[in-house]
């Protein structure tokens, strides 16, 4: 499988490259040059297989020719046998025909293990076979950091960095990372906020001389490795409700609309959806584009569901690629206008297209918890924030009730106690067994200045398994 540039310049890739690579050199994403497709009869013979085989199935096209059969079937056995449930993704029905596809049973409670659990197994095996190494420097404002640090702890060559706003995490998102220990861990708490430990980032990536040549990799969703992972679970709770033979719509809570493209691909590959639901926080950049064709930057805001707390989706560049044609020009041309007056909107026909599959709803703080105390009334079930835009956007922008309706739920309601507790949801949450002592455990932090050369410099000296590099 050959990867290319959604801006047209980069040279095309492949999957292993392509897991190192990042950012295109054009700026650009990296999508598949054609997308593997799927014939009905070979999605349903799918049907009861675990779910690290269906995985392998799904994901065998987009790895051909980088990582031999075998040893990609083991590698996703180990990733999905990490997870707390045995279903890995189980379903829980919360009312007739809807549902809540449970993603958070993996190590940190969120579904970004699904793809971090693999992708630092990826990274291990790909760079053991080349005898490389790189460091990871990766900026959370909470879920993503301790994924990645899950993900990348048992890894020989890599080396991870992450970078949070010293004090402006929660407890639980901390302790989550910092109490993970390792010579080839580092938790760096920055006294600034999180677009300061983004741009940090960002600049590491433009300049790299600090790392003596040692490779950079990217760890947050531009990566494609994660959204590849991401697709599986699509078919996986279709395959659970009927289909192929039946279609099914998704109600996805997005900020960086990663996890909703994959179902956007799972469909192109051949799984029959009827409709996509883009839920939004009041960080609405992607409600506004399908509500109105107005793609346009606006102030962030803090909110009860703060891991879609955005200004701009950076994967929406791979569905604009598509609904131009996959014209890298006519990208790299909207991203410019984009750069410099901050906003663009799409010719008619194209935004048309798009509204076929998707619909969107942004939904604020207090619709947020309004709906967690409805469904907790209503079933018992405690939602996250995040999960709870889903049922609300789910709930308001539904076409059909004959559909089965799968919103995916992309954290454990632990994780986010002020939320659960401004719904006002009188019920203890308890963490899961494997974090039970989370709050015993000691931690491993190292605080620094807001400052780029500090950070810089921390890393040269500590970047091969805790010696300088
Ligand atoms: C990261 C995250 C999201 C948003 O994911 P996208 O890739 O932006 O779609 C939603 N919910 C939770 C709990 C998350 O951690």
């Amino acid at each position: 499988m050959r990867y290319i540039s959604t801006r047209g310049q980069a040279p095309a890739l492949n999957f292993e490259d392509v897991l190192l690579a990042g950012l295109a050199t054009d700026g650009g994403l990296y999508v598949p040059e054609n997308l593997p497709r799927f014939t009905q009869e070979e999605i349903a013979s799918w049907a009861g297989l675990p779910y690290h085989e269906l995985a392998f199935r799904v994901m065998r096209p987009f790895v051909t020719g980088s990582i031999p059969d075998a040893d990609f079937k083991k590698i996703l056995e180990e990733t999905y046998g990490v997870f707390a449930h045995s279903a890995v993704a189980p379903l829980r029905q919360l009312n007739g025909n809807e549902w809540v596809l449970e993603l958070f049973h993996g190590p940190t409670l969120a579904f970004k293990d699904f793809a971090l659990q693999l992708l630092g197994r990826l990274l291990d095996y790909v760079l053991e076979k080349r005898g490389e190494r790189v460091v990871i420097v990766g900026a959370t404002s909470g879920d993503t950091g301790s994924a990645a640090i899950e993900g990348c702890k048992h890894c020989e060559n890599v080396d991870i960095f992450i970078l949070h706003p010293h004090n402006r995490v929660s407890e639980v998102q901390r302790r989550q990372m910092t109490t993970i220990f390792g010579e080839n861990i580092h938790n760096i708490a920055i006294e600034g906020n999180f677009d300061d430990c983004q741009e940090m980032v960002k600049a590491s990536f433009a300049d790299q001389g600090f790392l003596k040549g040692t490779r950079l990799v990217a760890v947050n969703s531009i990566n494609w490795a994660r959204i590849m992972a991401q697709i599986v679970y699509y078919f996986h709770a279709a395959l659970q409700l009927g289909g192929p033979a039946r279609s099914v719509s998704f109600s996805v809570p997005t900020g960086n609309f990663g996890d909703i493209f994959a179902g956007y691909l799972a469909r192109n590959m051949g799984l029959p959806i009827n409709q996509l639901i883009v839920a939004t926080n009041r960080n609405d950049i992607l409600h506004r584009f399908m509500s109105g064709n107005q793609y346009v930057k606006e102030t962030l805001h803090a909110t009860l569901s703060p891991s879609m707390d955005i200004m701009v989706s950076s994967n929406f560049e791979r569905l604009l690629f598509d609904l131009h044609g996959r014209n890298g020009a006519a990208i790299a041309g909207l991203m410019d206008s984009f750069k410099q007056g901050g906003g663009f909107s799409v010719e008619q026909e194209r935004w048309t297209e798009a509204r076929k599959l998707f619909d969107s709803l942004a939904v604020d703080d207090a619709q947020t918890c309004e709906t967690i105390a409805e469904v907790y009334e209503q079933t018992g079930e405690v939602l996250d924030p995040h999960t709870a835009i889903g049922v609300k956007a789910a709930r308001e922008c539904r076409r059909s009730l004959d559909i089965p309706m799968v919103i995916l739920g992309t954290a454990h309601p632990v994780k986010f106690p002020d939320a659960v507790e401004k719904a006002g949801v009188g019920k203890a949450l308890e963490l899961p067994a494997h974090l039970s002592d989370l709050f015993e455990r000691d931690e491993r932090c190292t605080v620094l200045p807001n400052d780029l050369k500090a950070v810089q410099a921390f890393v040269s000296q500590h970047g091969n398994r805790g010696k300088p590099l």
